[in-house]
């Protein structure tokens, strides 16, 4: 048997869509990209815009149970929650089906899309829960990575059971909130740091859906901030959802930082990125979030160049690593937790 010991755990991811940010989008200009490089991003933003904002017929076969309340397509389950049931738009199975329907449609588009994006799609079906409210606000929407642990091969390895994402409808009516969330929902199998993770959701949200609750600061170098201890505070964000001022700076400064280097190095770098990880099995192994000198070791290789220098000028605290590195480090994990 290939699978012994397991034992439940739930690892949870979320993010806030703070509402307060006027939008005003600042774009850098592309000077460095190639031709060919600038070719290829427009043909992607407008398949993006058709798919996305035009909803065009997705191939998914949907069905729905006969009280309306769990609808399935090929790649999401969606529900009605209580709380929601019991509003006037929701409380009748033709308007629950009707819109079960239609935001399935436009779910599945968005998974086509963020599939050509990523080169990759998340193993398992997403569980799209709507609530009226969720943990006690509308503003707030979740998504969270289910898995259990298991013995493979003498290893203990990570067996993602599902994706659950729960939304307010007041975000859900957001397109850019779904995009937000959906890139969540495939990237965050990679525990991801936080600011990596944001920075990514925020740069599908605003380049392709253009949604832009959050602007671009014009200087990575000079609006850094650093904490006592001359660190960039990017790197002390755990994920808290207080709506503060450092917050805010947070969500711009990692997307800026992701647009950078996207720029610089293509459209297919983050897939490379994505993929070279895959290849070493860090989605199986990772249990807490990945440590940003891991992170940047994979946008080395895929750069092709080393950027440790490139962040230690941004004041990040982090390390060349090595392949042997790596391979020390998920072998780490690995003894860890077997002493557990
Ligand atoms: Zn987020």
């Amino acid at each position: 048997m290939r699978q012994q010991n397991r034992r439940p755990v739930v690892a949870t991811f979320w993010c806030m869509i703070p509402m307060l940010l006027v939008a005003v989008l600042v774009f850098n200009g592309c000077g460095a990209l190639e031709e060919a490089q600038k070719r290829r991003e427009k043909q992607r933003l407008e398949e993006w815009n058709v798919s996305a904002l035009m909803f065009k017929t997705p191939k998914s076969k949907i069905h729905t149970t006969g009280d309306a309340l769990l609808s399935e397509s090929d790649h999401y389950t969606l529900k009605f929650a209580e709380d929601l049931q019991r509003l006037p738009a929701f409380d009748e199975i033709a308007e629950r089906r009707e819109f079960a329907v239609q935001a399935l449609h436009s779910m599945e588009s968005l998974y086509e899309v963020m599939y050509k994006h990523f080169g990759f799609h998340p193993g398992h079906k997403i569980h799209v829960t709507l609530h009226d409210m969720y943990r006690g606000s509308r503003l707030s929407a979740f998504t969270t990575i289910q898995y259990q642990r298991g013995m493979r091969d003498g290893r203990s390895v990570k067996y993602i059971e599902g994706i659950k994402m729960d939304f307010p409808m007041k975000m859900y009516e957001k397109h850019e909130v779904r995009v937000h969330e959906l890139t969540h929902a495939f990237t965050n199998i990679y525990n991801l740091p936080v600011w990596f993770s944001e920075g990514t959701a925020v740069l599908i949200q605003t380049e392709y859906a253009k949604g832009g609750t959050h602007s671009k600061l014009s200087s990575l170098k000079v609006d850094a901030r650093v904490d006592i201890n001359g660190k960039n505070e990017l790197e002390n964000w755990g994920g808290h959802t207080e709506n503060s001022p450092l917050t805010q700076w947070r969500y711009r400064y990692a997307y800026t930082l992701v647009a950078e280097l996207w720029e610089r190095y293509g459209a297919d770098f983050y897939i490379k990125v994505f993929e070279l990880m895959e290849a070493d099995g860090l989605p199986e192994q990772l249990e807490d979030l990945m440590p940003t000198s891991v992170l940047i070791y994979y946008f080395s290789q895929a750069a092709g160049e080393d950027l440790v220098p490139f962040f230690r000028n941004l004041y990040f605290n982090v390390r060349l690593l090595t392949k042997a590195d790596i391979i020390k480090y998920i072998e780490g994990l690995n003894q860890n937790r077997r002493r557990r």
